[in-house]
C-alpha cells in the first residue's frame, strides 16, 4: 500500500543534482546510490511493514512497562546493524561521520515508511549529537557508542503539565547530592519515554538548578533510567497517552523520584544547550512533514491515473487525473513538496557547514523556523490533498493517506509549535539576530524577496504586542520568499507552482497590514 522507495529516491538524487555546487556537500554519486539504496531497500521490506500494525496495535503498556508494536524490535535492530542510527557521528564513536544532507534523505525515506518508528531514530540520533556537544568526555564516550548501537535509546525530556510552549515554567527539579544530581518532578508528552527496544534509555533532560526565573535557571541533564549497575533510577511510568495519530510512537507521562542526573555542559545554560539537539529534531520535523508530502502526492498520482470516471458518457471512462481540476490538485501537491524537499536540503548543507562556517549557522537558524512549520503545514495540507483526490476511498483505511493525515497533524504541535516558531522567525531572526537573514537577503533578489523586506520594514517599529499578533502572517509569507529563492532548484513538473508564489505572498502580506493597522487586536 506504501509504494516503494525507488521514485522517492529518484527526486532526491534529482533535487541533490540541481542544489548549485557551492551549496551541496562533496557527496561522491556512486555513495550517494549507494547510501539511498541502502536505505530504501530497509524502509521498503523492514519499515513500512510496521506502519499499519503500528496504527493499528499501538503501543501499551504491560507489567508497567511500554510494549511496542510487533515487528519493532527487529526494525531497531536493523537500524542499529545498519550504522543509520549514527550516520552523521564522528568515527572515534561509532559513527559513520557522513554530511547531514544523507542523514536528511534517509530520514525521510524512513519517515515516509513509519513515522511513529521513526520517533524513537530521530530522538535517539540527536541525542547522540548533544551528548558528542556537551557531555563530560567520558560519558560521551560511554553513551554515544551504544546510542548508535542501538543498545540504548535516547529521549528529549522537555515538557510538563505547566510548562508547554513556556518551557520557563516548568518544576522539575535538580539539587546536588554530593558529586551527584537528584531529579525530582514530573515530566509530560515525552516520546518513548519507555519502551521494550533497548534496556536503557537516557534522558536528556531539563530542570530547574537555579532561583532565577523563566529558562534562565535551567540546566541540562542526563538522566539514565537505570543505574550503571542496572538497578532502576526511580523513574516510574505513569501513562501513555491515547492520540489522534502517531500510535506507533508512546507518548509517556514520567515522574522522577530523586532519580540520579548527570550534569551536562554549564549550569544555567541548558536551554540553549539544549538547542544542539532541538534544532536536529526540528530537522526532522521537516523530514516528516516531506515524507508525509511525498508518500501522499504519490499515492494520489498513482491512484489518479487508475480511476476512471467522468467523461463522454458513451464511451468508457477516464482516468480522473485528466481532469483539469484533478490534474491542478496533483501539480499543486507536486509543487509544495518539491519545495519543501530543496528547503530540507538547503537546510540540511547549512548544518553541515555550521561547525566551520559562521554565515552557514546564521543562514541555517534564519532556515530552521521556516521549514519545521512548513514541513509540519505542508505535510498536512498535502495529505489532506491526496484524500480528496482519492475521494471516498482517501478517506477510508483502505488507503494509508487518513493515516498519514492523523500521524502529521502532530508536527505543527511538538518541537514547538507553529505560533512559536512565528515568534522565533520574526523576534529573533529578522529582528533581535538579523545575519541570517541579511545573508539570505545578499542571494534572494527575487520580487517576492524584496515585497517582504518591503513589509519587514513596515513591521520592525511596530509595538511588540502588535508584532506578536502578525508573526504567523509573517512566517508564511517569509516562506514565499525562500521558495522564490528556491524555485530555479525544482523539477520541471514542480515548478509551475513558482507562478503561484506572488499571489501566496500577497495574501499573507495583507494579513500583516491588516494586523498592523488593527493594531495588534
Ligand atoms: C505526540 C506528542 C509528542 C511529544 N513529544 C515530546 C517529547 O518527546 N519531549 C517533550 O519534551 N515534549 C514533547 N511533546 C510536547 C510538545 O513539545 C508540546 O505539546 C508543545 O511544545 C506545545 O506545548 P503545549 O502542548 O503545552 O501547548 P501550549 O503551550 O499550551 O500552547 C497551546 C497553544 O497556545 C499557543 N501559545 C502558547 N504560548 C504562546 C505564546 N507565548 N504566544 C503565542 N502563542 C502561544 C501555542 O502556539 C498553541 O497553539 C510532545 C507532544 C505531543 C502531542
Amino acid at each position: 500500500m506504501i509504494p516503494s522507495s525507488h521514485q522517492e529516491i529518484a527526486r532526491f538524487r534529482a533535487a541533490f543534482a540541481a542544489m548549485p555546487d557551492a551549496a551541496r556537500p562533496g557527496i561522491d554519486a556512486e555513495l550517494l546510490d549507494s547510501i539511498l539504496d541502502a536505505a530504501g531497500r530497509l524502509a521498503d521490506e523492514v519499515i513500512a511493514p510496521l506502519d499499519a500494525v503500528a496504527d493499528r496495535e499501538g503501543c501499551r503498556i504491560e507489567d508497567g512497562r511500554v510494549k511496542t508494536p510487533e515487528g519493532y524490535k527487529a526494525a531497531w535492530a536493523a537500524m542499529a546493524e545498519g550504522g543509520w542510527l549514527g550516520l552523521d557521528q564522528p568515527e572515534t564513536h561509532g559513527g559513520s561521520a557522513l554530511p547531514i544532507v544523507l542523514k536528511a534523505m534517509t530520514t525521510t525515506l524512513f519517515d515516509r515508511a513509519c513515522p511513529g518508528f521513526g520517533m524513537v531514530c530521530g530522538a535517539t540520533a540527536s541525542a547522540s549529537v548533544l551528548l558528542s556537544e556537551h557531555a563530560p568526555d567520558a560519558v560521551a564516550a560511554d553513551w554515544v557508542p551504544a546510542l548508535i548501537a542501538g543498545t540504548r535509546a535516547a529521549t528529549i525530556c522537555i515538557s510538563e503539565a505547566d510548562a508547554g510552549s513556556d518551557v520557563g515554567r516548568m518544576r522539575t527539579r535538580a539539587t546536588q547530592d554530593g558529586a551527584d544530581w537528584r531529579i525530582t518532578g514530573t515530566k509530560q508528552w515525552i516520546s518513548y519515554g519507555d519502551h521494550d527496544l533497548t534496556t536503557r534509555i537516557g534522558h536528556c533532560l531539563l530542570a530547574r538548578t537555579g532561583d532565577a526565573p523563566g529558562g534562565r535557571g535551567l540546566s541540562l541533564f542526563l538522566v539514565p533510567s537505570t543505574l550503571d549497575d542496572g538497578r532502576p533510577n526511580g523513574i516510574s511510568l505513569i501513562r501513555i497517552e491515547e492520540k489522534l495519530g502517531l500510535h506507533g510512537s508512546p507518548t509517556c507521562a514520567l515522574s522522577f523520584e530523586g532519580s540520579r542526573g548527570i550534569l551536562l555542559g554549564t549550569p544555567e545554560r541548558g536551554l540553549p544547550q539544549l538547542f544542539t539537539m532541538i534544532s536536529m529534531m526540528r530537522l526532522q520535523v521537516a523530514c516528516q512533514g516531506l515524507a508525509a508530502a511525498a508518500r501522499a502526492t504519490e499515492i494520489a498520482e498513482r491512484y489518479a491515473s487508475e480511476r476512471l470516471q467522468g467523461g463522454d458518457p458513451a464511451v468508457p471512462p477516464v482516468a480522473i487525473a485528466t481532469h483539469p481540476d484533478v490534474a491542478r490538485q496533483l501539480a499543486e501537491m507536486r509543487g509544495k513538496t518539491e519545495l519543501l524537499r530543496a528547503c530540507v536540503l538547503q537546510l540540511a548543507a547549512l548544518m553541515d557547514r555550521a561547525a566551520e562556517d559562521d554565515g552557514a549557522q546564521a543562514l541555517a537558524q534564519f532556515l530552521l523556523p521556516l521549514a519545521k512549520a512548513h514541513g509540519a503545514e505542508i505535510g498536512f495540507d498535502v495529505a489532506n490533498a491526496g484524500i480528496q483526490v482519492l475521494g471516498g476511498a482517501g478517506y477510508t483505511k483502505d488507503w494509508p493517506l487518513e493515516q498519514t493525515l492523523r500521524d502529521i497533524r502532530v508536527a505543527a504541535i511538538y518541537e514547538g509549535t507553529t505560533g512559536m516558531q512565528g515568534i522565533d522567525f520574526l523576534e529573533r531572526r529578522l529582528i533581535r539576530d538579523p545575519r541570517g537573514y541579511d545573508l539570505f537577503r545578499a542571494g534572494a533578489t527575487g520580487s517576492v524577496a524584496q515585497a517582504f523586506h518591503a513589509l519587514l520594514e513596515e513591521v520592525r517599529p511596530a509595538p511588540a504586542e502588535v508584532r506578536l499578533a502578525v508573526a504567523d502572517a509573517m512566517l508564511r509569507a517569509g516562506w514565499y520568499a525562500v521558495c522564490e529563492w528556491l524555485a530555479p532548484r525544482l523539477p520541471s513538473d514542480a515548478a509551475q507552482i513558482a507562478g503561484d508564489l506572488e499571489d501566496s505572498f500577497a495574501l499573507h502580506a495583507a494579513r500583516v497590514r491588516r494586523g498592523l493597522g488593527d493594531g495588534g487586536r
